[in-house]
């Protein structure tokens, strides 16, 4: 009830169409925010606040529960607040909710989330067009609480289940960083990114480490598996912004992605990764260029074009990283390339 009088309460939000997106439920307070920060998010899509105040209700309980009365938002707040499923009305004003799903599963940021219908049309028809606009399910008006609350779970414990299998086939087994498989993905989405806000320099380094082999063969697998795990550890560390990606590219070889980077900074990151892993003190004993393990890096940036492809970015810091070797290791080179 209390949800109701303030949605209705706030003039600003009714002359919007609605309570903006960004509103929490104000069963969400203060003191239990905390505990409430892990629950799965869902998203109920309505125009009339009368059936979100149902529906919140219901949920509230199990459920990080943000809401809408504006469908044309939908895909807008979906893409920033990334919920685990969506509660869509079917009938709305400007937009259907057949509407909003297609909308939602043409769109790469918004596919993967669980729609579920919520409509007094539950005839075939009307069925067979929601599940044809990517819905997975339907629940019917006037809302059974307890078969809401067992269809939301069901979806839920499904997309945390998915997350979960995404997350880890994504990440190195032996390192616990990301995986090449997850490298190859960021590039591209990274790539994307750049060429979409214009003119943004996107760099990538490439990480060998030097003479790994004789590391290997004279401290053996075990301690080099464990040398590849402190590098790794490191580097992570090193990396300060979310915003960039470290991964295990391959055997004893790792790289970076440095969205909205120019080469002087990640010429200074490649310094500090440099650093870190010399402050590691690993006795090498049987590299030439030190006693302890080094690494060469090859350090390349670009600002994506339409024209120009992801790859030419590593074949450009694989091509320093080569010089990097031949000129004697333990060193950085770089270069800055042209689409
Ligand atoms: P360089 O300085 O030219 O890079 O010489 P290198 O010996 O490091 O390079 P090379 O490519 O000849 O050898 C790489 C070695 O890395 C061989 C391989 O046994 C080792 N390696 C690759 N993956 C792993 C791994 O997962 N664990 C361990 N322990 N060693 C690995
Ligand atoms: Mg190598
Ligand atoms: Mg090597």
């Amino acid at each position: 009830m209390i949800c109701l009088l303030i949605i209705m309460n706030n003039p600003d939000d009714l002359a919007r169409g609605g309570p903006g997106p960004d509103f929490k439920l104000p069963a969400l307070k203060k003191n239990r925010m905390e505990n409430s920060i892990k629950k799965p998010v869902i998203l109920v899509v309505d125009d009339e606040p009368v059936n979100i105040e149902v529906l919140a209700k219901i949920l509230q309980p199990d459920y990080r529960v943000l809401f809408s009365t504006q469908p044309r938002k939908v895909r807008e707040l979906a893409e920033s607040k990334e919920p685990d499923l969506i509660l869509l009305d079917v009938i709305m004003p400007e937009m259907d909710g057949y509407e909003v799903c297609r909308d939602l599963k043409s769109h790469v940021t918004t596919h993967e989330i669980p729609v579920i219908f919520v409509t007094a049309m539950d005839e075939e028809q009307f069925e067979t067009i929601g599940f044809e606009a990517g819905g997975v399910d339907y629940v019917a008006k006037p809302i059974k609480p307890f078969i809401l609350r067992a269809r939301v779970k069901a979806h839920i414990e499904l997309k945390l289940k998915n997350d979960l299998l995404k997350k880890i086939a994504a990440i190195d087994g032996l390192t616990g960083i990301a995986n090449r498989r997850r490298l190859d993905e960021f590039l591209r989405q990274e790539w994307g990114r750049s060429i979409r806000q214009g003119d943004v320099s996107l760099a990538a380094i490439l990480i060998d480490v030097d003479y790994f082999k004789k590391f290997n063969d004279n401290y053996g697998h075990q301690a080099g598996d464990q040398c590849l795990r402190d590098i790794a550890s490191a580097m992570a560390a090193t990396l300060e912004r979310s915003a960039d990606l470290v991964a295990r590219y391959g055997g004893e070889e790792f790289a970076c992605i440095l969205p909205s980077t120019p080469m002087v900074g990640a010429v200074h990151l490649a310094e500090k990764i440099q650093k870190a892993v010399a402050d590691l003190r690993i006795p090498h004993h049987h590299s030439t260029v030190d006693t302890i393990v080094t690494l060469s890096m090859g350090v390349a940036s670009i600002v994506p074009t339409p024209e120009c492809d992801p790859q030419s970015l590593f074949q450009a810091a694989d091509q320093m990283l080569y010089d990097a070797k031949r000129s004697g290791r333990n060193r950085i080179m770089y270069q800055t390339i042209f689409g």
